[in-house]
């Protein structure tokens, strides 16, 4: 069967499986070796070269869902961010990079790219005359994070990928917001993209991990320092990630249909002064999220009105937890002011828009009407 034909559930569920032909059994064995034969064998398996057979197995069913030639599995998120950008990036080239970006992202490029001697310019905005303004004659990569965090802004990915196609400039993409059940950007032409694993793919908050997809001859470079480097994932964490990953469509589905009409019911909740989420017709790029976006996605943010205190909202918020990581099958928030941007001072907050008010909520599968309760509560707490 082609694999290009298969529906999104099917291969979750499905591609990528490692046939256990001893026992019939109807799920992928786990490999723990750590010590592969060396003479005579086609490939020279290893943990750390990323080729032990739950990872080679596994990077398929990635690879299938961002429809790219090929995948790898990292330690975390980071791992997966900082071999992608050292293997396309070395001393004295440029970056360039969207201002609204992962915290651990912004941070891996101010304390680290110094030390490597390559540069970077952050945009002004996430409009393509952004990105065009911030290119040099030594830029080799773009990166870009749509939608972004806590915002919900959306880039033009089509656009962006033309832009740098016709500079010679290779792209890459942080994917983890929309996971690749809402979108894939290398459909419109993104050569590298990216996920932390760590959400929507482990989608139960137990696991840590990165993932990223791409073409054989990218990932071949990639590869080439990731051996080096070392970011690789234990074969115990794949085996766990691959059976998390076969409800990434059902999960991602059903919290993406909450998340819109979460999004519409605080829209016109009096003790909401405004909603971010790229499924309300009111947001600037709504027409561009329906265009290249599959489905809005399952993450958004709001601002509680002044008469409300953040905190204490949260606090006393009893089904959804407040937490700082997203994208598992419960549903969380937290406060940006107090979190990714709580090195910002307050000025520089207000300039990009993130208030003491804002919440960013991750829905997760819990029924509406028991989350809207439980919001409905809080907020007369
Ligand atoms: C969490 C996250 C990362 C980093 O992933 P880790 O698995 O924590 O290393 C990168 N990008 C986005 C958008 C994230 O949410």
């Amino acid at each position: 069967m082609s694999e290009k034909k298969l529906g999104v559930n099917t291969i979750c569920t499905h591609v990528g499986e490692i046939k256990d032909k001893q026992f019939k059994g109807a799920v992928s064995p786990m490999y723990l070796s750590s010590s592969y034969e060396f003479l005579d064998v086609d490939v020279k398996r290893y943990p750390r070269y990323f080729n032990t057979p739950n990872q080679e197995y596994l990077s398929k069913k990635i690879a299938a869902l961002e429809g790219t030639e090929t995948a790898m599995i990292f330690g975390s998120g980071m791992a997966a961010i900082s071999h992608m950008f050292l293997a396309f990036l070395s001393k004295g080239d440029h970056l360039v990079v969207q201002n609204t970006l992962y915290g651990g992202t912004v941070n891996f490029i101010k304390e680290e790219f110094p030390k490597y001697g390559i540069e970077y310019t952050f945009t002004n905005g996430y409009e393509v005359k952004d990105f065009e303004a911030a290119i040099q004659s030594n830029t080799k990569l773009i990166h870009i994070e749509t939608p972004s965090n806590p915002l919900l802004t959306i880039t033009n990915i089509k656009a962006i990928a033309e832009l740098a196609k016709s500079k010679g400039i290779l792209t890459s993409i942080d994917n983890t917001f929309a996971s690749p059940i809402n979108q894939n950007p290398a459909s419109y032409g993104i050569d590298m993209v990216m996920h932390s694993a760590t959400k929507y793919f482990g989608g139960h908050s137990d696991i840590c991990a990165g993932a990223v997809a791409s073409s054989k001859e990218h990932m071949d470079r990639i590869w080439n320092v990731s051996k080096n480097l070392g970011g690789s994932l234990s074969d115990m964490t794949v085996w766990m990630l691959e059976r998390s990953m076969k409800t990434l469509g059902l999960r991602v589905k059903a919290q993406t249909k909450s998340a819109l009409k979460l999004a519409k019911w605080l829209n016109k909740h009096p003790k909401v002064s405004k909603v971010y989420y790229p499924g309300l017709k009111s947001h600037p790029e709504y027409k561009l999220a329906k265009a290249q976006m599959k489905g809005f996605g399952a993450m958004l943010s709001f601002e509680l009105d002044k008469s409300l205190d953040s905190e204490t909202f949260q606090k006393a918020l009893k089904l959804i937890k407040s937490s700082m990581s997203l994208a598992g099958i419960e549903s969380t928030v937290i406060s940006p002011h107090l979190t990714s941007h709580a090195l910002l001072t307050q000025e520089e907050r207000n300039a990009v828009g993130i208030s003491d008010q804002l919440i960013r909520f991750s829905v997760g599968i819990e029924n509406l009407k028991d989350l809207k309760k439980d919001i409905e509560q809080a907020m007369n707490a």
